[in-house]
């Protein structure tokens, strides 16, 4: 490891960062319904959770609705990348909507393993923030066979009926280092707890804290691009401080960022949450070099290469894998 010199500027640039697969497609199906059938196109709940990518949209004319109930007869309507329960689903359906299903593949997973273990009779310890969309949608798949856990703590009380049928299932955007901790407690507890079939935790989700917890450990100062109701891009934050920035805030936009931050840091740490288009971080980088942080350097810890192909009602010959 270098010797830190004093007075050296320098950005400490974390790869992979920024857009994962499933925002990628869900940010492109917004764009292509509303090429193929024209403004207005409904999107339900904010399509990613950026208030950039949100804007824009609009601008070009998505309208971002909260329920099923405020969309038109007939409209088209998208589901954004959390997901949806299937109560939503079915609301859309009585409406005649036409839906567009942008849930990412990876949540869809997720339900998938939610539906089969509630058949099976399991109860379901989902681990994740009440309240979070993505949360919502898969609980509503077995809602009576789901428990939230909201933390670690949190597992230290739940009541279960039979502790002997429970299997812990997680949100797709949380901290890995906390997630084993609740899974911990809760085994402590329910020796018999059964494991999900393969992480929850999505492999952008994780790939971004495995490279900012390299990137913290070297930085008096860590910022985070993404918007505050992105899970993922909080919890960059609280990864950054639990790895030894001195550090850490979050900006959607890099006019965000405070003089005072900078005084006496060397170093800058910086990356973006999964729903954050590059064109911030550039921003970022541009102000920073202003600053007299001209010395880039990349820290890559994984190489992404993952595409999905877009929601099938969409699918007009772009090929892409799952
Ligand atoms: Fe999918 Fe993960 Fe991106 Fe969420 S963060 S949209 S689960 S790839």
């Amino acid at each position: 490891k270098d010797t830190p010199v004093v007075g050296l500027k320098k950005v400490l640039l974390a790869a992979p960062r920024g857009y994962c697969a499933g925002v990628d497609r869900a940010v492109i199906a917004v764009e292509k319904a509303l090429e193929h059938y024209g403004a207005p196109v409904y999107v339900r709940k904010q399509i990613v959770h950026n208030i950039h990518v949100v804007t824009e949209l609009e601008a070009k004319g998505a309208i971002f609705v909260e329920e099923v109930d405020e969309v038109p007869t007939g409209s088209h309507l998208v589901f954004s990348a959390h997901g949806v329960s299937p109560a939503v689903v079915n609301a859309a359906a009585e409406r005649g909507l036409q839906a567009i299903d942008a849930t990412c593949p990876l949540v869809t997973k997720v339900h998938r393993e939610a539906v089969r273990f509630a058949r099976d009779d399991y109860e379901i310890l989902l681990i994740g923030h009440e309240g979070h969309e993505e949360v919502e949608g898969t609980a509503g798949e077995a809602p009576e066979h789901t428990t939230i856990v909201g933390s670690p703590d949190e597992a230290d009380t739940i009541v279960v009926r039979n502790p002997n049928r429970v299997v812990w299932l997680s949100q797709t955007t949380l901290s890995v280092d906390e997630t084993m901790e609740t899974v911990r407690r809760l085994r402590a507890r329910f020796p018999n707890l059964q494991d999900p079939p393969s992480d929850d935790i999505c492999y952008a989700t994780q790939n971004r804290q495995v490279a900012i917890k390299k990137v913290a450990r070297d930085s008096d100062l860590v910022i985070v691009v993404g918007s505050a109701n992105s899970s993922n891009s909080v919890r960059l934050v609280e990864v950054a401080l639990e790895y030894g920035a001195k550090a850490a805030y979050r900006v959607d936009y890099s006019s965000e960022v405070k003089q005072e931050w900078l005084d006496g840091v060397n170093t800058v740490g910086v990356t973006s949450g999964a729903s954050v288009p590059d064109e911030l971080v550039q921003e970022l980088l541009a102000d920073l070099a202003d600053a007299g942080y001209r010395d880039v350097q990349e820290v890559k810890t994984a190489e992404e290469d993952l595409i999905f192909s877009l929601p099938k009602e969409l699918r007009t010959g772009r090929s892409g894998k799952q």
